[in-house]
């Protein structure tokens, strides 16, 4: 048997001519374009390649970009002063600070002045624990693509034992709230967790986010399983992901492959936050 591959290019694609229309008719109805604002501070070349990305992406689905180019050397109330006139410009409806930040500047005292009702990334605290209780929030963007991939291929979620790899605050913590707000019955793994195999064998969802290449091998998973792989493991310019696709492939029901599984899922839901923030907000 060879799994399924899930395909997250062309779901991306789809989500991104859905965003058109809707930035279309939001533009029609409010007189101004969503808007979704951009930080970035220092010279970091991978983050400069993922602004570029956001930026175009968002000009893709015509949502308008504001762009705030920050050396170095940057201190963190510069950072803090540009967030507060954002919280208040009635032109911007998300806000993203590249990460990481200079060293010199503790993330968190910055991205905790992000409104929430601008929280594009969907990282902050309120966003987090309304995902936990259940209510209308914006989330993270990783974990909402997760489980987009796994709904658009018509899997059931509910009822499912879901194992996921990873409890980091943007990945793994969130994905297994959203998995379990959908019913599966969910096991979370990490460092500590000893014999990962015992674990990963009952999954019929497995998703993994560990940041470890090839973790998880063929003979760790259930026949059938649905396989995410959310790791992007650089080595010598080549991507890897945290699961050994190769023999995966032979035993799982459905797998994403990396790169071009969830990684590219993660612009499409970051718009779809910014717009969803726009309808949210935008009256307030
Ligand atoms: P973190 O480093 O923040 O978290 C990694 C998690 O994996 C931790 O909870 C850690 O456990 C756990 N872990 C590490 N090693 C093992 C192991 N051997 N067995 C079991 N669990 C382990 O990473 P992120 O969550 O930020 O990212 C995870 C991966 O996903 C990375 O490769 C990252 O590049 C990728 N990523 C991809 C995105 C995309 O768009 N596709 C977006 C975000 C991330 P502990 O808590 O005990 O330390």
């Amino acid at each position: 048997m060879s799994a399924k591959i899930l395909d997250g290019k062309a779901l991306s694609k789809k989500i991104m001519n859905t965003l058109e229309n809707e930035a279309a008719i939001f533009h029609r109805k409010n007189g101004r374009r969503v808007g979704l604002a951009v930080i970035l501070a220092g010279n970091d070349a991978a983050s400069a390649v993922y602004v570029k990305n956001k930026i175009s992406a968002c000009h893709e689905v015509g949502i308008e970009s504001f762009e705030y180019y920050f050396d170095e050397s940057v201190s963190e109330q510069e950072l803090i002063d540009v967030i507060a006139c954002l919280n208040n410009d009635k032109n911007v409806d998300g806000i993203l600070v590249q990460l990481p930040l200079p060293p010199h500047i503790v993330q968190n005292n910055v991205l905790s002045k992000i409104s929430f009702k601008k929280d594009a990334d969907g990282f902050l605290a309120v966003n987090a624990g309304n995902l936990m209780l259940g209510n209308p929030a914006l989330n993270a963007c990783t974990p909402s693509g997760v489980i987009e991939l796994i709904k658009e291929a018509g899997i059931t979620i509910a009822g499912k034992e879901a194992v996921v790899v990873g409890r980091s605050n943007i990945v793994g913590k969130p994905v297994a709230l959203m998995l379990l707000e959908q019913n599966a019955t969910v096991i979370m793994c990490h460092s500590h967790t000893p014999k990962l195999s015992r674990f990963t064998k009952l999954a019929d969802i497995l998703v993994v986010a560990a940041g470890r290449k090839h973790l998880i091998k063929g003979d760790m998973i259930k026949e059938g399983a649905v396989v995410i792989d959310v790791g992007m493991n650089r080595e010598n310019g080549t991507l890897y992901g945290d699961v050994e696709f190769d023999s995966c492939v032979k035993r799982a029901g459905f797998i994403t492959p990396v790169p071009g599984g969830v990684g590219l899922m993660t612009i499409a839901m970051l718009l779809k936050n910014v717009l969803k923030a726009a309808q949210m907000y935008s009256m307030d």
